[in-house]
């Protein structure tokens, strides 16, 4: 041994006593990073193809049912290793896995959302003003309103006609498809913004068409057209616009940032990021020992209200049925049960320090976040995961070589956010938050690290699997 190689003493007590936390590339596996890579290439098509969360829950259900999932029936009885699903109004889906054991032990639930902020149609959407037509918009979600001008736009959602027929729209995600877009102000003549509200709410207006009708004179001819073109397309009239539910989403595709390509940028991370693993994991889930209950909702980002979200009874009430399959009462089962709750946080981002605490904000590449507490200023609005619960991920995590680490989001008192963590432990559930950091989360663009999500498959799949 040479005299560089030897440690100090305080080098040697160092490493006994200081907690570390490195880059996922010094501690995963060989290999693991090009496996990584390659999962990025199924969660990239995901991501393209599940702009909503009635996509994500068709495309989720369809993956599902190649992968033998069935319609769950509560009067049906199931054994160990059977897979069914429950859709919920098909914007929430439910994954379920029987496991060896009895649902007594209760179940392993992973719940992550598919909603994500975007802007919706208002129920009479369509105007026109200097023979420009436009769509007035209510935004969904948590935005920075002007992020969501000058970009280019699609159009995704459902439009049910007075005939009964549903419509399906999805336009401006392909090459040849028209786009659309909120102008902005040019810098010329742009105002001081007051309260650094740059943008209002009620000016994210559509751009969506300028030419009138033929060539008669007359009022409103641009919109005219529109809903010519609208009636020829969809065969829809104006009146339909109450029964749709149209969402403006970013028009662009997932994509490799960075030369090492080491990064995903795409819309909507939050949550698909956590989604996608988690129902990865439960695919992968052959023969767990308990009966993993893997949960994509709805209506995460404006609060998990509404019958698709996860403040309604909908889980607790498919628990009480999977547990009626084997003659238990689901409130046995619920009170056994454990669940991440798998969302987003916010990685540290290094051109805005000021609003992290370095010590306990998650990094990218540092594998995914365990979040003890949410919420803010005092702790209020949060399930705060109990030590013995953390004590227990903590081991899984580990024993597994899953690349994990803890983060708040953001400051004491700086600001905060909420996950359906707190709801699902209202239940009587054992809850803690893990998820993936995420930059610019909830702009039109965010950014992930691809060795994260891997882990965050990683990490579900231990969980589901123990
Ligand atoms: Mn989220
Ligand atoms: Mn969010």
């Amino acid at each position: 041994m040479n005299k560089m190689s030897e440690k100090t003493q305080a080098e040697l007590l160092k490493e006994k006593l200081f907690a570390e936390n490195e880059h996922a590339a010094y501690t995963c596996e060989d290999g693991e990073i090009e496996t990584a890579d390659a999962f990025c290439e199924g969660y990239k098509t995901f991501l393209d193809n599940c702009k909503t969360e009635r996509e994500a829950v068709a495309f989720t259900k369809a993956l599902a049912e190649k992968e033998g999932f069935k319609p769950f029936n509560p009067k049906a009885s199931y054994k160990a290793g059977d897979k069914v699903y429950y859709d919920n109004r098909g914007k929430a889906l439910i994954l379920c896995v029987f496991g060896t054991e009895s649902l007594e032990s209760g179940a392993k639930i992973v719940a992550s959302h598919v909603d994500s902020p975007r802007l919706d149609l208002k129920p009479n959407p369509l105007y026109e003003d200097s023979e420009l037509a436009l769509f007035k918009t209510h935004y969904y979600g948590g935005i920075k309103k002007y992020q969501w001008t000058a970009i280019p736009l699609a159009l995704h959602g459902v439009i049910y006609r007075k005939d009964g027929v549903c419509v399906t729209v999805n336009i401006g995600e392909d090459d040849g498809d028209p786009k659309f877009v909120v102008t902005d102000l040019l810098p010329h003549l742009d105002r001081q913004p007051k309260n650094g509200e740059v943008i209002k709410g009620e000016d994210l207006n559509i751009l969506i068409g300028s030419r009138p009708f033929g060539k008669d004179k007359g009022s409103e001819l641009v919109k005219l057209n529109i809903l010519n073109i609208l009636n020829e397309k969809y065969g829809i009239t104006e009146a339909d616009f109450v029964s749709a539910e149209l969402e403006c989403v970013p028009a662009f595709k997932a994509v490799d940032v960075g030369f090492d390509r080491s990064l995903i940028g795409s819309y909507g991370h939050d949550d698909r990021v956590c989604a996608y693993p988690s129902i990865m994991a439960a695919f992968a889930a052959t023969s767990p020992k308990h009966t993993s209950v893997t949960v994509i909702t709805d209506k995460e980002e404006t609060g998990s209200d509404g019958n698709t979200g996860l403040c309604s009874d909908y889980l607790k009430h498919f628990i009480a049925d999977i547990a009626a399959t084997q003659g238990l009462n689901g409130r046995d089962v619920i009170r056994a049960s454990e669940c991440l709750s798998a969302d987003v946080n916010a990685g540290f981002d290094p051109i805005y320090p000021s609003v992290h605490d370095k010590l306990n904000a998650a990094f990218l590449n540092k594998g995914i976040v365990v979040t003890k507490y949410t919420g803010s200023r005092g702790k209020s609005g949060t399930n705060d995961a109990h030590a013995e619960f953390m004590a227990k991920i903590r081991t899984l995590f580990d024993g597994a070589n899953v690349a994990w680490q803890t983060g708040e989001l953001g400051k004491v008192d700086e600001g905060g956010g909420g996950t359906v963590a707190k709801y699902v432990a209202n239940l009587g559930v054992e809850v803690v938050d893990v998820g993936v950091p995420v930059l610019s989360m909830h702009a039109p663009f965010e950014i992930v690290s691809k060795l994260d999500v891997y882990m965050a498959y990683k990490g579900f799949k231990a969980f589901i699997e123990n």
